[in-house]
């Protein structure tokens, strides 16, 4: 019998992770039946205020035998029951099982917990009309994760390795050597990818919270993600590793959408113009686009760093496509950029003074009329067009490594380009 395991929330900024508890769920689990596949770390909607950190649930697939089916269920529920953070306020853990296939209302529902805000009575009403049972501990809001894991139609996949230490030593600082990621990352780049950050000379592999985490690495192919893993040198007890397959950078998360439909949670791909010059507040660069059915804000927010800048070259009239997820700033509906792409850019024009016409010298602005530096001769303060290079590329730009969703898919992998190409 197919018996399909959804778990989460049960982690808090204080500690624990979904998936130290699906690790250890798969390993267990594995003495009382037959695991189908890799456990899956499923990341949904990247814009919805609940999560802890990168709104990532768990799904485990086992073949078990009808004897052994309560037995399973009864541990996982006492594993969450031992290890969910439950003092946190916002840690509201979830199960969901299912036995058999997956129901098409699961993955439905599934896509819209990665793309659209979803209740918890969403969550329950699809597990009752398809007979999954589930258990919900403090408000419970976990089963639409745990729920959305399951039914996941993981056509896209990538890899994430994810090494753990004893969740006792949560306060203190990862011991991984610095160089070794570096070597490494020269070694397998782009097959294992977001290692470090190459401008900053950070590492990125490991978490800076008080989950059990020491490193995760991401890759596109399994067998060089292990021995990615092999070349990192870890200065303390690693007690466990896993491999999971997930829906991390494969970009599933985007749809494509006019202004007037965009809504708030929604990620999105857009087509428009440049409809303002842009502006800054704090450190974040802002500004407005537009297409037929109306206008948006976008905004490169402080932490995306150099990608700023790219931003800071749009003019209006620019044709372009952004691609980012949509939340409120200020009040105002806001992508949040993760790429753009230009389509037609205007010409950038600069109103220059003229030579002197009678020496050829250089004239200067005195209110409105100009006079040569060297002869003195004045006239009327007509300026000529000139028009400058563009210093943008026709190409796709990205946030860098740090600032990634872990939904948007890097453009250095296969396909990076495809999603926001879409609505060319
Ligand atoms: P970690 O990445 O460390 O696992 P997290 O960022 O995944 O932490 P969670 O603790 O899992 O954060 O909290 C996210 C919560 O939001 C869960 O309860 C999950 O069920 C719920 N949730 C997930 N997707 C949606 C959605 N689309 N709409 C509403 N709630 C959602």
């Amino acid at each position: 019998m197919l018996l399909h395991i959804g778990i989460d929330d049960t982690d808090s900024p204080n500690g624990m992770c979904t998936t130290y508890l699906g690790a250890l769920l798969y390993r267990e689990l594995s003495r009382l039946g037959e695991p189908l596949d890799l456990p899956r770390l499923i990341r949904l909607n990247p814009n919805i205020p609940y999560k802890t950190r990168g709104n990532g649930a768990v799904a485990l697939i086992f073949d078990i035998e009808e004897e052994y089916i309560e037995e399973a269920k009864s541990l996982v529920i006492a594993k969450v029951k031992e290890l969910a953070d439950f003092s946190h306020e916002n840690t509201n853990p979830g199960v969901a099982f299912l036995e058999g296939e997956v129901p098409q209302d699961l993955t439905e529902f599934s896509l819209r917990a990665l793309r659209e805000h979803v209740t918890i009575e969403e969550a329950e009403k699809v597990a009752k009309n398809i007979g999954a049972e589930i258990a919900k501990f403090k408000l419970g809001r976990g089963i639409i994760g745990a729920l959305a894991a399951i039914g996941y139609p993981l056509r896209r996949y990538t890899y994430e390795l994810l090494a753990y230490r004893d969740p006792r030593n949560r306060e203190k600082e990862r011991r991984v050597d610095k160089d070794s990621v570096f070597e490494m990352d020269k070694r397998f780049y782009p097959f294992t990818y977001d290692n470090v950050d190459p401008y900053k000379g950070t590492v990125l592999i490991t978490p800076h919270g008080k989950d059990p985490v020491l490193v995760g690495i991401r890759g596109i192919d399994k067998g060089k993600v292990l021995q990615a893993f092999e070349e990192v040198k870890i200065y303390e007890e690693v007690i466990m590793f896993q491999l999971y397959k997930t829906n991390q950078s494969t970009d599933d998360h985007l749809v494509p959408k006019k202004i007037k439909d965009v809504k708030l949670y929604d990620s999105v791909i857009i087509r428009g113009k440049v409809a303002s010059r842009y502006w800054e507040r704090g450190r974040h660069v802002f500004f407005e686009l537009e297409d037929e059915t109306g206008k948006i804000r976008v905004a490169a927010f402080e932490p995306t760093k150099k990608f700023r800048n790219y931003v800071r070259k749009l003019l209006p009239g620019d044709e372009i496509i952004v691609a980012g997820g949509v939340k409120e700033h200020e009040g105002v509906l806001t992508v949040n950029l993760e790429k753009f792409y230009p389509i037609r850019l205007v010409p950038r024009i600069e109103l220059k003074k003229p030579k002197c016409p009678k020496c050829g010298g250089t004239m200067k602005s005195k209110g409105d009329y100009l006079k040569c530096k060297r002869c003195g001769f004045k006239m009327p303060k007509i300026l000529i067009p000139v028009e400058k290079q563009r210093d943008l590329k026709r190409k796709i730009y990205e946030v860098p490594p740090d600032a990634r969703k872990h939904l948007s898919r890097p453009l250095v992998l296969p396909g990076g380009e495809d999603s926001i190409l879409t609505v060319l």
